[in-house]
């Protein structure tokens, strides 16, 4: 062989166990590393189809929907964005974005791929929108789409989406929300509220591994999709196919891609769960621990970079980076110190603000003190520009 074996393969993987406190990933509890660990099956066997309805059902309730179209792709929640605007986009329908950060800066990107016409409304960084400014950026720009972010993890903004399904609907526009960084933390209700489109990330609350992201169509979204006039423009992300095998579309289970069954299993745990917990304790346990950091951090003079304190997110905390505080080198600190992961800025916020993240699994006062307790020493000594 010209290419002999890389020696790097010839040592045992091991790496330290780390407590990840960033913006995501969040670690995955014991159950459900356990789940991981379970044989492979194959992506058509009869447990595996047991299993993707048990995901299926688990899905309906973290979204609070009946939606027939709900079930989870296999990507990250970047698949989940190119899913939903792949999926209800059509070369030349107008698409309106609510940017407050990174997040819909990429549903702007990824909306024109697929050929929509794009334009956004804009706010300064660490605002979120009222209902009020939505619905005037509707009525002029008149969208076939409108894309929100319920959870800015590049910001740490919150969006409440209460009403603004039925604001949309009252336009003949759809509504597609972004929940990647606040499900299971914050109230969501998708037939309530009448969301068209959703998905989340599997790695934030629901402590699950990445990779894989559940989704829904609602039944408008679902029309949209099966009278389009033009095929979705990726096959992997085909609602019409990946559907079938979903056994949510049709009356056959057909193959569409090989499903890994690692990744079924460990969000199949995570979803029982949170079914166990209940998502109303989800989230006054997310609450709970966002006050105890925020007191905590107030206590070390930090501020928020959020301003208004409705707006700000419980899962992803935003905090200004003090002045002469180096932050990069706190968060390489933390990690090869402690192995703890804290988070700096992204996108629009690189190099403005730190990111604390509580979720699921990983939202337990013992950490939020570690935490807490770390920070304050690294503020003290080391970490000074
Ligand atoms: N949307 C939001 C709000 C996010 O926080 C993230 C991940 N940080 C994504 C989308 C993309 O998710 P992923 O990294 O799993 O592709």
């Amino acid at each position: 062989m010209e290419i002999t074996p890389p020696p790097c393969l010839n040592k045992p993987l091991k790496f330290p166990n780390k407590l990840l406190m960033g913006p995501g990933p969040s670690n995955c509890s014991p159950r459900v590393l356990h789940a991981l660990s379970l044989p492979i099956l194959g992506h058509m066997h009869t447990e595996t189809f047991q299993i993707m309805d048990e995901i299926k059902e688990g899905i309906k309730y973290i979204f609070q929907t009946k939606n027939e179209l709900t079930l989870a792709i296999s990507a990250a929640g970047h698949g989940g964005m190119e899913a939903v605007l792949c999926n209800l986009v059509e070369p030349g329908d107008k698409v309106l974005v609510a940017v407050n950060g990174l997040w819909g800066m990429r549903a702007i990107r990824m909306a024109e791929n697929y050929g929509a016409v794009v334009s956004q409304i804009a706010t300064s960084l660490g605002n979120n929108y009222s209902l009020g400014q939505l619905e005037t950026a509707i009525l002029s720009e008149k969208p076939d789409l409108l894309f929100v972010v319920q959870g800015e993890s590049s910001t740490g903004v919150y969006q409440p989406l209460e009403s603004l399904g039925k604001i949309c609907h009252k336009y003949n526009c759809l509504l597609a929300v972004d929940t990647v960084a606040s499900l299971g933390a914050v109230p969501f209700f998708m037939d309530k509220w009448e969301v068209d489109a959703v998905y989340t990330g599997s790695q934030k609350v629901l402590s699950a591994p990445p990779g894989i992201t559940p989704i829904s169509f609602s039944k408008r979204a679902q029309t949209k999709i099966f009278q389009r006039k033009s095929r979705p423009s990726v096959y992997y992300f085909d609602m019409n196919v990946v559907g079938e095998q979903w056994g949510c579309v049709g009356t056959v289970r057909t193959y569409h891609h090989t499903v890994s069954s690692s990744l079924l299993c460990g969000l199949r745990e995570a979803l029982a769960i949170i079914c166990e917990e209940g998502i109303e304790n989800s989230m006054k346990r997310h609450k709970e621990c966002t006050m105890r950091l925020h007191d905590g951090l107030k206590r070390l003079g930090l501020e928020f970079f959020v301003g208004d304190p409705e707006a700000r997110l419980p899962t992803v905390t935003s905090i200004k980076i003090p002045e002469g505080v180096d932050w990069k080198k706190i968060t390489t600190t933390a990690m090869n110190t402690y192995n703890l992961e804290i988070g700096g800025g992204l996108g629009p916020t690189a190099g403005l603000i730190g990111r604390v993240g509580i979720m699921g699994y990983n939202a337990q006062p013992e950490n939020i003190d570690f935490l807490l307790s770390v920070l304050q020493k690294l503020l003290k000594d080391k970490c000074k520009l």
